[in-house]
């Protein structure tokens, strides 16, 4: 699979996401099973309005990268989920979530629901 630019792209896809019932449970074992050092650094951030809550700034990366939703997971290869910084790496064909979701991430679920 063609890899996309994200490195110094310090995430600027990552806002609130739709998340499912079990994505909100692999995310929530992440967070707790950080390190405590860890988790309050990540959760304490200084993050742009908008921006994703797990989205770690100083390390320019995903937060819970093992644990991210599958929308994250696939943001850049599909149509409906083009890359604007490389709309060629999408595919044709369209994404389409295999549950219905839970709720938005960073919107409906934020830190005090992961800990
Ligand atoms: S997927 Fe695109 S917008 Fe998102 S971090 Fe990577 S290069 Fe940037
Ligand atoms: S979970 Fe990770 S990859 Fe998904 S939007 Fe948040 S920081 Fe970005």
């Amino acid at each position: 699979m063609e890899s996309l630019p994200c490195k110094d792209c310090k995430g600027m896809c990552c806002g609130p996401v739709p998340i499912t019932k079990n994505e909100r449970k692999k995310i929530q074992k992440e967070i707790r099973k950080m390190p405590v050092k860890k988790r309050l650094e990540l959760k304490n951030q200084n993050r742009y309005i908008g921006t994703c809550i797990f989205f770690d700034e100083i390390n320019n990366r995903c937060g819970i990268h093992s644990a991210r939703p599958s929308i994250c997971k696939a943001f850049g290869f599909y149509q409906n989920l083009v890359c604007f910084k490389s709309p060629s790496t999408a595919s044709t064909k369209r994404y389409h979530a295999s549950e219905p979701p839970a709720g938005i991430l960073s919107v409906d679920f934020t830190w005090k629901d992961f800990t």
